[in-house]
């Protein structure tokens, strides 16, 4: 009677093992900007998968099988299946940045090919300060549904928080992750003290002019690019007199004296970081004309780490207003805000590590 069981459970196991994905060709190909790995199967299949800082894990729905053909290591990647588990990974040398895995149906071709473009990154993980502007008894704007600037910012930089949960390279610190007070100056101390990669402080502005609606993106500058800027920074900088202490105007002759130490590197890797941010923006969003524009913000002036001041609309427009309340638009927002950020270090590591 044993016997019997044991010889119909083998026959349910084999039964189970039926293959339709069998793995026939292991593809490697590299380009001195990207690498990409395919797997040919002989049939669409489906999976899973999860990435880490050296392995990609791709997990399948159905039982897979893998060619003894197939070249399972060469000098940057080997492949290991888990037969238990029906789940392959891969392992890098390197650690491995802004992977990308996707299927490539069969349709008209002999294979099916599960994609996979990746690139490799220095050791080092990034350190991006996400800046919620506002907070506490700092509203900052009030919009004309009476929504806070405070509360979008935050819900933003959090949203941010998490949508680089997928990315492992790269730590994400808030400088507050919560509704209270914090002075500018104490925002670029986190920067400095978490050594940080970038910084990128959000807000939301108000205009009386109604119209007025889109995203603006500012770096810093001595001089402000037009009246309206030096409006804005003069709003934002205020911040601080809410606490006794008035950091704008102290900080000025110091400002410009540290521009004249050329740190125009860093301005320029701010340009560079807006120049993403707008190609992340642009296509379905709106943004406001001339988007980069210069303004001394005081939360800007940690001048050896590259800094953007995003305002990500306008409270006294009814559909910037209305479109910044909702967690559609927020969601939509930090992950072109998430999407930039990659492609900029993406950037920055192909021209100087
Ligand atoms: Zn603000």
């Amino acid at each position: 009677m044993i016997n019997l069981l044991k010889l119909i459970f083998l026959f349910i196991i084999t039964s189970n093992q039926a293959y339709s994905d069998e793995l026939v060709n292991l593809r490697f190909g590299s380009s001195e900007e990207k690498k990409r790995i395919v797997l040919d199967f002989t049939q669409d299949t489906f999976f899973k998968h999860k990435v880490f800082e050296k392995k990609i894990e791709i997990s399948f729905k159905n039982k897979i099988k893998i060619n003894p053909d197939v070249k399972q290591k060469n000098k940057y990647v080997k492949l290991n299946y888990d037969k238990s588990l029906n789940k392959i990974t891969l392992s890098f040398n390197k650690n491995i940045f802004s992977t990308n895995v996707y299927l490539l149906k069969k349709k008209q071709n002999i294979h099916s090919r599960i994609v996979i473009d990746y690139f490799n990154k220095n050791n080092r993980k990034r350190i991006v300060i996400i800046d919620p502007g506002h907070g506490g008894k700092d509203s900052g704007a009030v919009g004309i549904y009476k929504n806070l600037e405070k509360n979008i910012t935050l819900k933003v930089g959090l949203l941010i928080k998490e949508e680089f949960k997928k990315y492992p390279n790269f730590r994400i610190i808030l400088t507050r992750d919560k509704d209270y007070f914090i002075k500018l100056r104490n925002r670029t101390k986190i920067a400095k003290q978490n050594n940080a990669d970038i910084f990128i402080s959000l807000h939301a502005d108000f205009n009386r002019n109604s119209r007025a609606r889109g995203i603006s993106l500012y770096t810093l500058s001595e001089r402000a690019s037009d009246k309206e800027a030096a409006a804005l920074a003069r709003r934002e900088n205020r911040s601080d007199l809410i606490d006794g202490v008035d950091l704008s105007s102290e900080t000025s002759e110091v400002t410009s004296i540290l521009l004249d130490l050329t740190k125009r590197d860093t301005l320029n890797q701010s340009s560079h970081l807006v120049n993403f941010l707008i190609n992340s923006f642009k296509k379905d969003m709106n943004l406001l004309q001339r988007t980069h524009r210069y303004a001394g913000f005081a939360v800007l002036k940690s001048l050896d780490i590259p800094s953007v001041l995003i305002e990500m609309g306008y409270l006294s427009n009814k559909q910037d207003s209305k479109l910044l309340m909702t967690e559609e638009y927020q969601k939509k927002l930090s992950k072109k805000i998430v999407k930039a950020i990659i492609e900029y270090f993406y950037w920055k590591d192909k021209n100087n590590g």
